[in-house]
């Protein structure tokens, strides 16, 4: 995992002309209208990022969202993890867990560009205060392809998070459920001991 979170981190910015324009007030970080979905990796990547447990990431900085598979059928779709606005990370104008930022926000603004998607998102009202995506940089050739990778392993990833979501988190809760009726996870004196488990 390890390896694999560093290289992820490497390729969020090999190749890219982009930086978040001085005048830009971060939209895209503050305003609820934007949704950053995040996968279970990206919470292990900004667990190690900021040093929280990935339960506290969940229950302090996240929320759950809807994904609609099609526009004009908003109500099909699947439940996400997104970040909560204005995200908790943006200090003043950084992102304070800018190597360990979820693949989203990495992806932002460029992969519109790759996608052919710039011409979509430019008639739509809420983008035009972006100055990236009104004047936006150059994606050189290098870069259009670690984007793709980029768009990949974003796929593979929330697939993942999406199945062990859906498998093992009944099953946690059942165990929890059993360990608290049990008295289980008590140290001396009745007080809740730490739990010993990894951080998720
Ligand atoms: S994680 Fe960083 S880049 Fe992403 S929304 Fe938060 S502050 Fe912005």
């Amino acid at each position: 995992m390890d390896d694999y979170l560093r290289e992820r981190s490497r390729l969020f910015n090999e190749a890219s002309e982009f930086s978040c324009p001085d005048g830009c007030q971060r939209y895209d970080c503050r305003d609820s209208e934007f949704h950053i979905t995040v996968s279970l990796i990206d919470l292990v990547a900004l667990s190690r990022a900021c040093g929280n447990k990935v339960s506290s990431l969940l229950k302090d900085h996240c929320k759950i969202g809807f994904d609609p598979l099609e526009e004009d059928e908003p109500w099909v779709g699947r439940l996400t993890i997104e970040l909560k606005k204005p995200c908790s990370f943006l200090e003043e104008k950084k992102c304070s867990v800018y190597p360990g930022r979820p693949v989203a926000c990495a992806l932002f603004p460029e992969a519109f560009f790759v996608l052919g998607k710039a011409d979509e998102f430019l008639k739509k009202e809420i983008f035009q205060k972006f100055p990236c995506i009104t004047h936006p940089a150059t994606v050189p050739s290098r870069r259009k392809e670690i984007l793709h990778r980029l768009l990949q392993m974003s796929a593979q990833e929330i697939f993942l998070s999406d199945f062990i979501s859906s498998v093992s988190l009944p099953f946690l809760s059942i165990s929890k459920t059993c360990r608290k009726s049990s008295g289980g996870n008590r140290g001396a004196g009745g007080k809740e001991s730490r739990d010993p488990s990894p951080s998720i």
